[in-house]
């Protein structure tokens, strides 16, 4: 216990009562600023209990908030035994603890117990001192969220409306955060309708929502929307920015730049997040050289700045560039990778196949910077060696994982089976995995499609058969191919054998004329990665070259300006035969076609890929 010689805090007055020395004042100006010492806390929290035995005086009451104000942000067990020292914490002392516990990485749910317990004082005591308010709201609407607890967080909103806290922006700002983060967003725009005042955290948190899940437009509307009532600031642009990502539109994402320059706003212009959302943008619009311009210019560079270049760079194939940035980061800058700089690593090697730099990568990861591999290294490890034709070792791999593999992890183990024409015991033993582990709700139609496709060609033509009718029972559908392009700011959408663009008759026209050139190439389609086995001969044909990204091109070439690339964004992977065309196209137009499809990007320039044909 303390020993110091500082001077009582208080003494008795004549009538017994505790007062306050004036010079002791010296001592609420020190406890109204930051304490960065807990030793030197708890002395002055001795001192304050020896010489004072009553909690009634207020400024006792006051002296002893603050030290706990103090101590829940040093040591937050000795903030709670403080607190329970209490008969009758004030509402202030409450929501100390519970916005210190809804800051705690695993103790969370605490935030929630003391709040029932605050609600229980309240009504047994119908005391107005520990009476909910404005404070307390946001911290425990906070926890909720963080809790995904949707019951909890409701019955809390209950409460808001009951209290009268409906017009409280910062409460309602709360409320919006936890819906969204427990993945209602119609109940998120509810609140936000109907608040009588919105700020800009309001907005943004709204527009960063819609951005996190993907629902791109939206966020990108209600932008519009805000720039009439309030300034967009940094994270509002970086929600904007990442929108423009995810629709993969890149004259939107140089506008969003473009705007962000003409702010002429020094703070935003050098903004960290801003500029490493605009790296992560251009790369992942297909344009790797404006994200390096981007990156080289930035001021100051965090990891998350590095980790989206080096993820750029591997999801584009350029895996030695990928590697140099990380040596770069590591060895000159003297930065230290985290656990997503390493999922760029790998798979910058996975991209490119190189397996001796994936295994020493892996093993600096473990080892040197002691960071627990998680699901994606592995998957990022497995798919690297199974498509390298190194499917023991990938199953080997997959067998010493201290985590359950998840479907993805098997279906590039499948794949890979296919590719490789693997035994047909250990693929039907992988198919058996994907469908095991994809669960029952969700039939997506990949491990299907690849298994038929083993039996094919190994002639089992009743397994086929089999396997089809079992897709039509269980209602498994396949995905349809889906690929957009963009087009002096406007983005066309076509499926699989549309005829449903506006243009679409001299859409076919013109196919058939890039038909005649390939085949005066001699080329000769490529059917072994046929969507459905049954599709036999002229079928394959036509569905193939009816391929949406084939569409897509067709259109790009015939509407996009000389000299500019045409840039196609596909929900699948690109098959054999649409590859080979794209390669080919890319020459006979003297074009360069950038084809991002659900895996990577390709570059198609003078009849070659950037892929290097390994994808
Ligand atoms: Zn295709
Ligand atoms: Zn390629």
């Amino acid at each position: 216990m303390a020993t110091t010689q500082t001077p009582l805090l208080f003494s008795t007055n004549n009538n017994g009562q505790p007062f306050i020395h004036n010079s002791h004042t010296r001592l609420f100006h020190f406890l109204n600023h930051s304490i960065v010492d807990i030793s030197h806390l708890k002395q002055i929290h001795a001192q304050l209990l020896r010489t004072i035995h009553t909690n009634h005086h207020p400024q006792a009451l006051l002296l002893h908030s603050r030290i706990l104000h103090h101590s829940s942000l040093l040591d937050l067990r000795y903030a709670t035994r403080i607190f329970h020292h209490f008969q009758n914490p004030n509402s202030f002392m409450w929501n100390t603890l519970i916005r210190a516990y809804a800051r705690t990485a695993d103790q969370k749910h605490k935030s929630m117990e003391l709040y029932k317990a605050m609600l229980m004082m309240e009504r047994e005591q119908q005391s107005a001192a520990v009476i909910p308010d404005n404070y307390t709201y946001p911290f425990v609407l906070k926890a909720c969220a963080y809790l995904f607890s949707l019951s909890e967080g409701k019955q809390v909103h209950a409460h808001v409306l009951k209290l009268g806290f409906e017009l409280d922006t910062h409460i309602c700002n709360s409320l919006i955060h936890f819906y969204a983060t427990c993945g209602f967003l119609d109940l998120a725009h509810k609140v936000f309708e109907k608040m009588s005042e919105r700020s800009e955290v309001s907005w943004n948190i709204m527009i960063d929502s819609y951005a996190s899940a993907g629902e791109y437009d939206t966020a990108l509307r209600m932008f519009c929307e805000m720039q009439r009532i309030h300034y967009p600031d940094g994270y509002t642009m970086q929600s904007v920015i990442s929108s423009c990502a995810g629709l993969g539109a890149l004259s939107l994402g140089l506008w969003a730049h473009a705007y962000v320059l003409k702010r002429s706003d020094k703070n935003m212009i050098d903004d960290v997040l801003v500029n490493t959302s605009l790296v992560d943008m251009y790369c992942k619009c297909g344009s790797v050289e404006f994200a390096r311009q981007v990156f080289e210019s930035m001021p100051y560079r965090d990891v998350n700045s590095w980790n989206s270049m080096i993820l750029g760079l591997a999801m584009h194939g350029m895996a030695e560039e990928a590697l140099d940035y990380y040596a770069r980061m590591v060895k000159v800058k003297g930065l230290v990778p985290n656990s997503i700089t390493f999922v760029g690593v790998l798979s910058a090697c996975n991209h490119r196949g190189m397996v001796n730099e994936g295994l020493m990568s892996f093993d600096i990861m473990t080892r040197e910077y002691k960071i627990e591999p998680r699901l994606e290294h592995y998957g990022c490890l497995v798919d690297l060696f199974a498509r390298a034709g190194r499917i023991e070792e990938a199953m080997n791999l997959v067998s010493e994982m201290p985590m359950k593999p998840d479907d993805v992890i098997w279906r590039s183990l499948l794949d890979a089976c296919c590719k490789q024409h693997a035994s047909l015991e250990l693929s039907e033993e992988l198919a058996k995995k994907v469908f095991e582990s994809e669960g029952s709700t969700t039939y997506s139609s990949g491990a299907y499609v690849l298994l038929s496709r083993i039996y094919a060609s190994a002639s089992m033509w009743n397994d086929v058969g089999l396997l089809r009718k079992l897709m039509t029972d269980k209602g498994v559908n396949k995905e349809p191919g889906c690929s957009l392009v963009e087009i002096d700011g406007v983005t066309h959408e076509f499926f699989a054998g549309d005829t449903s663009h506006p243009q679409s008759e001299d859409i076919y026209k013109f196919m058939s004329e890039i038909e005649e050139k390939l085949e005066a190439t001699g080329y000769v389609p490529d059917y072994s990665g046929a969507p459905l086995v049954d599709e036999v001969n002229e079928g394959k044909k036509n569905t193939m070259r009816l391929h949406s990204e084939r569409l897509a091109i067709a259109f790009g070439l015939l509407r996009s300006r000389p000299g500019m690339p045409i840039r196609v964004f596909k929900n699948l992977r690109v098959c054999n035969d649409c590859h080979g065309v794209t390669k080919l196209l890319s020459r006979i137009y003297n074009v360069e076609i950038i084809v991002r499809d659900r895996a990577r990007f390709h570059h198609f320039k003078e009849g070659n890929c950037s892929c290097k044909d390994y994808w």
